[in-house]
């Protein structure tokens, strides 16, 4: 199923029934997915060195460290669960990709690269564009003028696990 017939559809949906909050960021979602090929079509292999198209210096990286990460043995509850879920299903939702990628990148600095070396040999909905422009968005190594974004995960679990019921599932 192409993005062109999800839209098309969306606006058939919204001529009979008006737009919802559901037809907005459904909407809005593609146009992430759609941002990143763009990205790739700009910028090319540029995408994939290690400073993507910052001036930041070159990532760090600590092979242990990206060990625990990828076998979900962190200490961090969230980041545990997230890369265990990814690793027993080849899924986890976009907030826990945002999550997990942060702590890698930000917390436990080791390179992006890796991160998204990682997640293409394990997602089931593996696609070249939105993981790589995703990876450097996170990593601040792509458009994005914050250059960064850390999620904290103790917010991140207040707000979206208050109840621990999903770590409870995966840890
Ligand atoms: C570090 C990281 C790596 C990612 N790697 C991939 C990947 O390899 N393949 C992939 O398809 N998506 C990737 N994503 C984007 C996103 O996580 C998935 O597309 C999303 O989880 C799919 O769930 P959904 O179909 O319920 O999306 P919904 O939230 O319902 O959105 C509808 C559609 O919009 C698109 N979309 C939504 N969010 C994003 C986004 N952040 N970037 C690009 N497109 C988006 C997808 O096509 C999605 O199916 C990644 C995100 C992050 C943070």
């Amino acid at each position: 199923m192409s993005a062109r017939r999800i839209w098309a559809a969306l606006q058939a949906y919204e001529q009979t029934h008006g737009s919802n909050d559901g037809t907005y960021w459904l909407w809005f979602e593609l146009l992430w997915r759609d941002n990143f090929r763009m990205l790739h079509r700009q910028h090319g292999p540029q995408l994939y060195a290690a400073r993507g198209l910052s001036n930041l210096p070159q990532p760090s990286h600590f092979p242990k460290d990206f060990q625990r990460w990828c076998s979900g043995q962190t200490g961090e509850p969230i980041v545990d669960a997230g890369m265990r879920e990814l690793a027993a299903t080849g899924f986890t939702s976009n907030r826990m990709r945002q999550i997990v990628a942060s702590f890698l990148v930000h917390d436990l600095s080791c390179d992006w690269r890796a991160g998204a070396a990682w997640f293409e040999s394990q997602l089931v909905d593996f696609d070249v564009y939105s993981n790589q422009g995703n990876w450097l968005y996170v990593s601040g190594r792509g458009t994005d003028p914050r250059q960064g974004r850390r999620f904290n995960p103790t917010k991140q679990t207040q707000d979206h696990d208050p109840q621990g019921r999903y770590q409870k599932v995966w840890l």
